[in-house]
């Protein structure tokens, strides 16, 4: 591979030099990180349960903050609010069961470009990573959540809009943000490997399995484009829109808590089944 391309020296020295690591096994949960060097060990596993594996570190994004508030609902409801809020309960709901640590790419109302938080990800070598989004569509008659990963080309027209709306926060990042170029996207989405887009793709899987029966769901809810937020090359990630603030619906569930917890419920069911599927080795048969 030639390196003389115009990409940030983080991301091709980032996506490079993981490339070395991206043995098939190292996707199978649990070996990701025991075979990092220089890998955390698990602050919290006792000593008397050494046999049990150590807490899965899972990276939650909630999207927009700060300067970009996101959608604005028909009422006035800020994306950035309720992305945080569920975020914060699903990371509550995760470490609560103990077999999970949660990082989020921001707890508070900050600002922080796409790219970066792919970073944070990969700094706590996360094991998958969630992007947590409620956007706004042209129609506000479309109601229901969906679930999106990386596709050179998006799978429909709805979700190229909103990939170009997504990708268009980092407008807010200021003149000094270099953009991610059509090259250099490129390049990225053939880092990334088959094992990542298979790990995507059966966490997508899981996350219908689990929203469906209790949320209402898009028709083909598990859709595809190139989200800038997606592309970290070796880990599973996956952007869940839990609804749409164009739909005075969507809207008004969404700020309620107790939807909140309900969205949360379902999407740790999913997480779970994620890496229960892991653990009895399907990951392999992918
Ligand atoms: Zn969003």
């Amino acid at each position: 591979m030639t390196r003389n391309y115009t990409v940030s020296r983080r991301l091709l020295l980032g996506a490079g030099v993981k490339a070395t690591f991206l043995l098939p096994t190292t996707l199978i949960a649990g070996l990701a990180q025991a075979a990092t060097p220089g890998a955390e060990p698990p602050r919290h596993a006792p000593a008397h349960k050494a046999s049990r594996p150590p807490p899965r570190l899972v990276v939650l994004d909630p999207g927009h903050g700060g300067k970009d508030p996101g959608a604005i609902g028909v009422s006035g409801t800020y994306e950035k609010h309720v992305a945080l809020a569920t975020a914060f309960e699903l990371k509550r709901q995760l470490e609560a069961s103990g077999h999970y640590r949660v990082e989020l790419t921001r707890a508070r109302d900050v600002f922080i470009p796409l790219e970066h938080r792919v970073g944070i990800a990969e700094q706590h070598r996360a094991m998958l990573f969630v992007s947590m989004h409620a956007d706004a569509l042209t129609d506000p008659r479309v109601r229901g959540a969906s679930i999106y990963t990386l596709g050179a080309h998006a799978s429909d027209a709805q979700t190229r809009e909103l990939a170009r709306r997504e990708n268009s926060a980092d407008r807010f990042a200021g003149p000094d943000f270099q953009g991610t170029s059509p090259e250099v996207a490129q390049i990225l989405a053939s880092l990334v490997q088959h094992e990542t887009r298979v790990g995507s793709a059966r966490l997508a899987h899981d996350l219908v399995g689990a929203l469906g029966p209790s949320l209402p769901l898009l028709p083909n809810p598990a859709r595809h484009a190139g989200f800038v937020v997606l592309k970290a090359a070796d880990i599973p990630s996956v952007l869940v829109e839990m609804g749409f603030m164009s739909n005075r619906q969507d809207e008004a569930a969404l700020r309620r808590g107790q939807h909140q917890m309900q969205i949360a419920q379902a999407m740790k069911r999913a997480v779970d089944a994620y890496f229960a599927a892991a653990d009895q080795g399907l990951r392999v048969a992918g």
